[in-house]
């Protein structure tokens, strides 16, 4: 089974049990079915910001907190808003898929 994205269910059920706390700000998150709150929920979250989102490599549960706030935006970007700035999210300090992913994709050096 996949879910809306493409993603299969199994690989999701992985990430799932691999994350749970934020890959960004550590905090626990809890299944979205026994909070009301969106802040606190597990989301799925596409390290790439870009489509395409059907790559199960590039996915990582972070809280609705630090998924609403990154939105859209490139990780090393995000992290310069203050609201990282203020939880200490930053390269040193978000979970290792994410820095992985970071290292992989976003650091490499550019060829002019
Ligand atoms: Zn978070």
């Amino acid at each position: 089974m996949k879910n809306k994205y493409g993603l299969p269910e199994d690989g999701l059920k992985r990430i799932r049990e691999r994350d749970k706390n934020c890959v960004y700000c550590h905090k626990k998150m809890v299944n979205p079915n026994n909070s009301s709150k969106y802040r606190d929920w597990a989301t799925i979250e596409h390290l790439n910001y870009l489509p395409p989102w059907d790559n199960i490599s590039t996915v990582a549960f972070c809280c609705g907190n630090c998924n609403s706030s990154r939105s859209n935006k490139k990780l090393l970007d995000w992290f310069k808003s203050s609201y990282c700035i203020k939880r200490n999210i930053n390269y040193d300090t978000v979970a290792n898929p994410v820095r992985e992913y970071i290292k992989k994709y976003e650091k490499t050096p550019k060829i002019n």
